[in-house]
């Protein structure tokens, strides 16, 4: 089952030519979920193919680059007659802010819009998949980064052993595989321990948001399969990066490493930075190698490891 995120602006406080601000995409399964929302966002979902039915958003705080371009998104929804409820997911004070929003420009929405405000450590359960919101350190107000973090996985079936044994293939090979001891024709029960191997590890994929680096993300990114992580600045703009509650591309690099994370992705670059960012990356590979610079468009499969 696919589990890929999208880029849909890597740019910090303001769009450049080449990045937007910031938002992205995460695609599992048929279900689509927008983290972040700046401004121009609905165009670069036409441009990278991110589709319009998706059931949430999720904000991680209430910057204008995280949060305008729902303004837009929630109109375009309802000019092509959207009907489906639409969820919006952020730490407080996420109703008066995007009560303004829906208000703003929208007069007459044809489909509802849930909004929800978050704790941190709250969990949002999906059916084989939750998102879980922790608290970030971004400055005075509330922030939060989101992790989607899935459900343990049926261990390996062993068809080998399984036909050893003489059982058929077929739909006993399926009880067993779901945990079901089966009684055969002749007698033998088999347990599922015989032909199943141990449950194997979902996959979490987590996102911070603008962010000091912050205990809360190693934790919530221990062993992850994808940290994405804000990296605003470089090493020369260190102080910068503490003063404004942003993180160096080096810093977001020591949490991916303290986390044991198996790949990190740095996103929200000052405008300062070119299009490639190559010393944002060599200063972030200099404390942890897996690591990629996002562009605007970048897609990311996140594989199974197990
Ligand atoms: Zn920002
Ligand atoms: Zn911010």
């Amino acid at each position: 089952m696919a589990l890929t995120l999208t880029l849909l602006g890597t740019s910090a406080s303001r769009p450049t030519v080449e990045r937007n601000v910031s938002s992205m995409a995460l695609t599992r399964d048929g279900d689509t979920m927008l983290f972040d929302c700046g401004e121009g966002t609905q165009r670069q979902m036409m441009r990278y193919g991110v589709p319009f039915a998706l059931g949430d958003i999720f904000f991680t705080h209430f910057h204008a680059d995280h949060v305008i371009g729902v303004i837009g998104l929630m109109r375009t929804m309802a000019l092509q007659g959207r009907t489906e409820e639409l969820r919006l997911w952020g730490p407080p004070p996420a109703a008066r802010h995007l009560r303004r929003a829906e208000q703003f420009g929208v007069d007459r929405l044809t489909f509802p819009v849930r909004i929800h405000e978050l704790q941190p450590g709250e969990r949002i359960p999906r059916r084989d998949y939750a998102i879980v919101a922790f608290a970030v350190e971004h400055g005075p107000g509330a922030a939060m980064g989101y992790a989607l973090v899935e459900e343990e996985r049926k261990g390996r079936f062993d068809p080998e052993r399984a036909r050893e044994l003489g059982i058929p293939e077929g739909p006993l090979w399926g009880r067993i595989h779901r945990g079901e001891s089966v009684t055969l024709d002749d007698g033998r029960v088999v347990e599922p321990a015989e032909l199943v191997g141990p449950l194997r590890s979902g996959r979490t994929v987590v996102i911070t948001g603008d962010t000091r680096p912050s205990e809360n993300t190693v934790a919530a990114a221990r062993g992850a399969d994808l940290l994405v992580h804000e990296a605003t600045f470089g090493d020369e703009e260190a102080e910068r990066a503490v003063e404004t509650g942003h993180s160096t591309a080096r810093e977001a690099a020591v949490v991916a490493r303290r986390a044991g994370c198996k790949r990190l992705l740095l996103t929200h670059f000052s405008a300062r930075y070119s299009r490639s960012a190559g010393e944002l990356e060599t200063q972030a590979r200099a404390e942890f190698d897996a690591v990629t610079i996002g562009r605007d468009g970048m897609e990311i499969e996140v594989p199974f490891t197990a």
